[in-house]
């Protein structure tokens, strides 16, 4: 047993999957014929406080479709995702189930993208999410980028007001810059 500190998730490092907390017992009793109770599952993990149950899972994973950082200890895979939206599968087959049932009005064209994928628990559970790994540099350059941008535009903005001159070029400019900072 391992515990994903980030996202609070306990594993099973013998079958390399998420397991809510209300499921381990269950889990370790049929799989690996361990007894033990919900007391000892802290005690191995050394906390205190359960890790994420079924019922929290389930909401995680209906609002987290794709992760920055890959859930450790659980195996990044080679899967398919939806350009459209952010369904992800590890096969392709279901990917196209997907489109022709979601989108069917979409045009088809580029519609399924490989993607790095995770499955972090099984049955009623078993959903893939998306890893979006990105590079060091660029995670910590994004955020500064955009905020330099956000202050130039307040200014603009300010400057534009106290002037009392807002002509609709100007408008239109600064709609632009919205949009690109978007
Ligand atoms: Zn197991
Ligand atoms: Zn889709």
């Amino acid at each position: 047993m391992a515990r994903d500190e980030t996202y609070n998730i306990a594993i099973c490092t013998d079958c390399y999957v998420g397991l809510p907390f209300n499921w381990i017992v269950k889990h370790m009793r049929d799989k690996h014929g361990l007894k033990c109770n919900e007391e000892r599952v802290l005690n191995c993990l050394n906390i205190t406080e359960p890790t994420m149950k079924a019922e929290e899972a389930k909401a995680w994973l209906k609002e987290t479709q794709s992760v920055v950082h890959p859930i450790s200890r659980i195996p990044v895979e080679d899967g398919y995702g939806c350009s459209l939206c952010f369904y992800s599968a590890k096969k392709k087959t279901v990917l196209y189930n997907h489109v022709s049932n979601v989108h069917r009005d979409a045009i088809k064209k580029g519609l399924i993208v490989e993607r790095k994928v995770q499955k972090p628990f099984t049955s009623r559970l078993k959903q893939y999410i998306i890893v979006n790994s990105v590079d060091d540099d660029e995670t910590q350059d994004i955020p500064h980028w955009r905020a330099t941008l956000n202050e130039q535009f307040e200014e603009t903005l300010n400057e534009l007001t106290q002037s009392g001159y807002v002509a609709s070029t100007d408008l239109r400019l600064v709609n632009t810059f919205i949009a690109k900072i978007r």
